[in-house]
């Protein structure tokens, strides 16, 4: 065993040694194709030169300089242009070390928003079932995977939950889709008034789910209502889109694609596609124009805030994306490997669904394809899947059955947006000879 204490107490994984485009090689020579970016962070693949170069140039000129003392011109021109490509007034960045410090950094930052206006009493945040917001506390009682909370409840502060929208899984055949989101919204509305509009924060949602639903975009229209909601009862909307955006799903926010403005937006792994821990919050002028009318500061910071290393390398990442037209080459090549996952898996006997955004897709395992009966979480078909996919020098993200069994195992895929069609082609391929063998494993 090593020192290093990993996930896994029993089990060390495997030492990744060098990493290099779609590639990541192990300590015994084996090399995997990232076909989920790691966790949807390596979006730019590994190794890409321009962002070794910014963070090399950045480290001999400012490694270090704290927030409190200095700003650089780095973290400004970031900031700059992450508010630039952001719809609405969301005009104003925080930058800190990843997407759960984002999530605290928002919540801590639409709370003081109704403090300073004399509201002290607003307390309750609004989330949805099945989602996941990140690990550290205040993030962790915002997501809402019972079994991830369980250990640590006392110490949680109470959220308010919803249902997701998981059209898939949640809408009854008779209900058509329209009838589905009105119902999301009408159960919504009476949680709001169930806390009493005067008590709640905010409501906070991925605008498409990521490792707990596996790729779920919402309905036509969900986003717009939760917006309508949200204003009616002067309540502010939190976007997490620690997984979705950067251009994950085709446009550097992945709320663009629903035509509203949220008020707080979170942002994580493909902000520096893993060069660098970085997280950022975005906010729009109202909230921050109240802070600075009210005490003028806004009571949160970390000693690695704004970090011109991490910075440089978001810079880069976000230049890189720009400069190769990848917002555009997402969408292409998200709809070939959504055409070549179909005609993998369409007919599939255990693949009930397939979908996404982009770069950003999911297959929905199930046992039965008619019922959409999930299989048995006991046998935690996705981790086998994963271990399997291992074995196949593949990369994939699973996840997969939830205490209740309402929801199946799933597989994420999120290449980098540097992918080729034989990239493509190879992730399918792999993925078929890893379902067959995690199938074959999992079943008696
Ligand atoms: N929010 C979402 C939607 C996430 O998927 C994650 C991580 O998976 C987080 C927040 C937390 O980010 P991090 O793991 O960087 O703390």
């Amino acid at each position: 065993m090593t020192q290093l204490i990993h996930r896994n107490l029993r089990v060390a994984p495997p030492t990744a040694v060098c990493a290099f485009g779609m590639y990541v090689r192990d300590g015994d020579g084996n090399t995997y194709l990232d076909a989920s970016g790691g966790a949807a962070v390596s979006s730019l693949g590994h190794s890409h030169p321009d962002v070794l170069a910014a963070i090399g140039s950045q480290l001999k000129t400012t490694a270090y300089a704290h927030s409190a003392f200095f700003t650089t011109d780095v973290a400004e021109e970031l900031a700059a242009r992450l508010a630039d490509g952001a719809p609405g007034d969301l005009n104003h960045v925080y930058l800190v070390s990843g997407g759960s410090e984002a999530i605290e950094t928002a919540l801590k930052l639409a709370r003081q928003y109704f403090v300073e206006h004399g509201e002290p009493q607003r307390r309750v945040f609004i989330a949805r079932r099945q989602s996941y917001h990140g690990n550290t506390l205040g993030a962790l009682a915002l997501g809402g995977n019972e079994w991830r909370r369980k250990p640590f409840e006392p110490l949680l502060m109470d959220v308010a939950r919803v249902s997701p929208c998981y059209e898939y899984r949640e809408r009854p055949a008779a209900q058509d889709v329209h009838d589905y989101t009105a119902g999301l919204l009408v159960e919504l509305e009476h949680k709001i008034l169930d806390v009493g509009p005067q008590n709640v924060i905010g409501f906070c949602a991925e605008p498409v789910v990521g490792a707990t639903l596996g790729a779920v975009a919402a309905t036509p229209g969900y986003f717009k209502g939760v917006r309508a909601l949200c204003d009616k009862y002067g309540i502010l909307f939190i976007a997490d889109e620690v997984m979705c955006g950067m251009g994950r799903t085709g446009t550097l926010y992945a709320i663009e694609q629903e035509g509203v403005v949220p008020d707080i937006v979170a942002l994580g792994k493909g902000l520096a596609a893993g060069y660098q821990p970085v997280g950022a919050v975005l906010a729009r002028d109202h909230i921050v124009d109240r802070l600075r009318s009210g005490s003028g500061v806004f009571q949160h910071g970390h000693t690695y805030n704004a970090h011109p290393v991490a910075a440089a390398a978001a810079l880069a990442v976000q230049k890189v994306i720009q400069r190769d037209a990848l917002l555009g080459a997402v969408t292409v090549r998200g709809a070939a490997l959504r055409r070549m996952l179909r005609d993998a898996f369409g007919t599939h006997p255990h693949v009930g669904d397939i979908r996404g955004r982009g770069l950003f897709l999911g297959l929905e395992l199930v046992q039965d394809r008619e019922t959409r009966r999930p299989f048995d979480p006991d046998l935690k078909l996705h981790a086998a899947v994963k271990a399997k996919a291992m074995e196949c020098g593949l990369m994939v993200y699973p996840m997969g059955g939830t205490v209740d069994g309402r929801r199946g195992d799933h597989v994420l895929l999120a290449p980098p947006f540097i992918a080729t069609d034989a990239d493509l082609g190879q992730i399918v391929a792999r993925l078929a000879e890893a379902l067959g063998r995690a199938l074959a494993a999992v079943r008696p």
